[in-house]
């Protein structure tokens, strides 16, 4: 049994956890709005050991601002994004929280690069805020 599942829009790229997810946030950083095409990304993260796709998903590789290599990984008939792998957290898997089908688990804890925020974008007071990356 997995503990969660999600998929593409499509349905071509298909995936399952094996753990709950260990932290939740959004990011309000340019590049993750002009990646995923909305005005911030919600990630879950979890261990790559825990993690299972299936499906061919085509991946794009650009440098972050600290310097890490971010890979994003998308279907290559739907073009939504599933997945992420960063340079900078080895053996961790970024999920994008909407290709997620058990979205009751979607929790943000935070609100990360709130200096990029776009001003109309509401915020839960209740999340943790950090200008840029914390850590
Ligand atoms: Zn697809
Ligand atoms: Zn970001």
């Amino acid at each position: 049994m997995s503990n969660f599942t999600g998929s593409c829009l499509c349905g071509s790229v298909n995936y399952k956890s094996n753990s709950d997810p260990l932290v939740t946030q959004n990011c309000h950083c340019d590049d993750c709005r002009k990646a995923c095409g909305s005005v911030y990304l919600t990630n879950v993260f979890i261990k790559e050991e825990n993690f299972e796709s299936s499906g061919k998903p085509n991946s794009f590789s650009h440098q972050s601002d600290a310097g890490n290599n971010m890979t994003k990984f998308f279907c290559p008939n739907c073009g939504s994004q599933v997945f992420g792998k960063n340079s900078g957290r080895p053996g961790i898997i970024t999920i994008r929280a909407g290709s997620i089908n058990e979205t009751e688990l979607i929790k943000p804890i935070r609100n990360l690069f709130l200096k990029k925020k776009v001003a109309s974008t509401p915020l839960d007071d209740n999340l943790e805020a950090c200008d840029g990356m914390p850590l």
